[in-house]
């Protein structure tokens, strides 16, 4: 079983749910739109589907959902190679330069929280870029790991933490929200921990991508198992609409990337060339807003 703080990971109380039906019946970003079922059909059942923002929801039970979540406290989760850390340094050298333009500070003026930091790999990154960079993480072992590694980043819940309001000059969930049930009360957090006009960064899955039109369900984003837990899936509608009903403003959305098939789906050749077109597809899924990976740069209003 998952650690106590993962177990309140969603942000709000948990109902046990005896029937292990599927929890969540209504649109959770803020349109309270019942959820229709589509034709991306999953082991957990059909994704469902918020007529007004598109917001895909599983229908995972309870059950299976912490059943899965008890992943990210393993010892050895989100260890990557040289390769993928040199790979995440340029993406967030990216990302802080784009932060740094839009809150118009300084580094060494800009505190900065990593919600769901892992290992603290961002915080790192943006501490040896000079920002004022912190973090929080639900999972015990994984924080305590980033701590042992020199770097602040507190064990919790970001709504435990009880920082004062307007703590912060910006603010991140990498690869989170896809896991809430309700995600809106952790929006509403950040916008209180923020300043006015600080910068709120989400990365997620983009649910209305090229990616989703190719592959379907067999989307590995989709898939409960691979990262743990993914529950709830986005597109640059939605996000418009939790970030309004939030309190924030979008300044940009950014999506990039495509692919056709998952490795070990289809046969080698096939792969390489669905892999070749996929990157010939980047750059027109990039103009388009219809990559499957999601950045969603946030202004608190
Ligand atoms: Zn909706």
């Amino acid at each position: 079983m998952p650690c106590a703080a993962l177990r309140n990971f969603h942000n709000n109380a948990m109902n046990e749910n005896p029937n292990n039906t599927p929890y969540v019946t209504a649109c959770p970003v803020g349109c309270g739109e019942a959820l229709l079922a589509t034709n991306l059909h999953l082991p957990e059942g059909p994704l469902r589907r918020c007529a007004r923002c598109g917001q895909l929801i599983s229908a995972a039970s309870e059950s299976r959902y912490w059943e899965t979540m008890a992943s990210f406290n393993a010892s050895g989760f989100n260890q990557p190679t040289p390769k993928e850390v040199e790979r995440r340094r340029k993406v967030a050298a990216r990302r802080l330069k784009t932060l740094a333009r839009l809150t118009g500070k300084s580094p060494a003026d800009t505190r900065l929280i990593d919600i769901g930091c892992s290992r603290g790999q961002f915080v790192d990154f943006a501490a040896q870029a000079g920002f004022i960079a912190e973090g929080v993480e639900p999972a015990q072992q994984i924080a305590a790991a980033a701590r042992e590694a020199g770097l602040n980043v507190r064990t919790g819940l970001l709504e435990e933490q009880h920082y004062p309001d307007a703590s912060f000059d910006a603010a991140a969930l990498f690869e989170v929200v896809e896991h809430l049930r309700e995600p809106l009360p952790l929006l509403r957090e950040c916008h209180r921990i923020l300043k006015p006009r600080g910068i709120l960064i989400i990365s997620t899955g983009n649910a209305a991508s090229w990616t989703v039109g190719a592959m379907g369900a067999r989307w590995d984003y989709f898939h409960i198992e691979k990262d743990g837990g993914h529950i709830s899936f986005f597109n640059p509608r939605s996000i418009t609409t939790i970030a309004t009903v939030g309190g924030f403003s979008v300044e940009r959305i950014e999506t990039s990337r495509m692919k056709f098939h998952e490795k070990g789906d289809v046969s080698p050749p096939l792969y390489s060339i669905g892999k070749i077109g996929g990157e010939l597809l980047n750059l027109p899924a990039r103009l388009a807003g219809r990559g499957h990976d999601m950045l969603a740069y946030l202004r608190r209003r």
